[in-house]
């Protein structure tokens, strides 16, 4: 089976979650599908290419699930980016906006050694505040940011545009 058309019938929409008029892109189906998932993992390496990368940074939640098994493929070690109180040590945080309110995300402070090429993992592009969030604190932390990439881009959105010249890489772009 053609693998962009299993993973694309894989990812399911869910119209007014968690609120009205969001379409929420529910990955839980294509998690569930070991070759889905598997084919999403490798893209991302093949993307890339093994050794390229030092560290893998997924952001919580659905980006850990995402980012893990893409580290242990690349050869990469993995750090998470969280939601604020939640990391143990020392931290740098990054405020950004949502549609209503604002989030507040952190990262451990030594995170990365000086010069770590890093590669940041979500399963979802949307306004590109929390990946522009995300990139922020990894620059800041002394890691050298390749690239980002994410299983779904909402281009409608035009997150990518919130990122400058990164190489942003999108499995399914809606
Ligand atoms: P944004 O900061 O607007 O780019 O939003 C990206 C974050 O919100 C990602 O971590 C996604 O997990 C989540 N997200 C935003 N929109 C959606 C959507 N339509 N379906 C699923 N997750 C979404």
């Amino acid at each position: 089976m053609d693998l962009d058309k299993l993973i694309n019938d894989r990812i399911r929409d869910v119209p007014d979650y968690p609120k009205p008029g969001v379409l929420f892109k529910d990955i839980t189906p294509l998690l569930a599908d070991h070759v889905a998932f598997a084919g999403v993992v490798d893209t991302i390496v093949n993307h890339h290419g093994r050794g390229t990368i030092d560290k893998i940074v997924g952001i919580e939640a659905r980006g850990f699930i995402l980012a893990a098994p893409v580290a242990y493929h690349f050869g990469a070690g993995f750090v998470p980016v969280r939601k604020k109180g939640k990391l143990p040590a020392a931290t740098l945080e990054e405020n950004y906006d949502l549609e209503y309110g604002a989030e507040t995300i952190e990262m451990h402070t030594d995170a990365f050694d000086p010069g770590d090429r890093v590669l940041v993992v979500d399963d979802v592009l949307a306004t590109g505040g929390t990946a522009r969030a995300a990139v922020d604190l990894v620059r800041r932390g002394g890691g050298d940011v390749v690239g980002l990439s994410v299983l779904i881009e909402l281009s409608f959105l035009d997150g990518r545009a919130r990122l400058g010249d990164l190489d942003v890489h999108s499995l399914v772009t809606v």
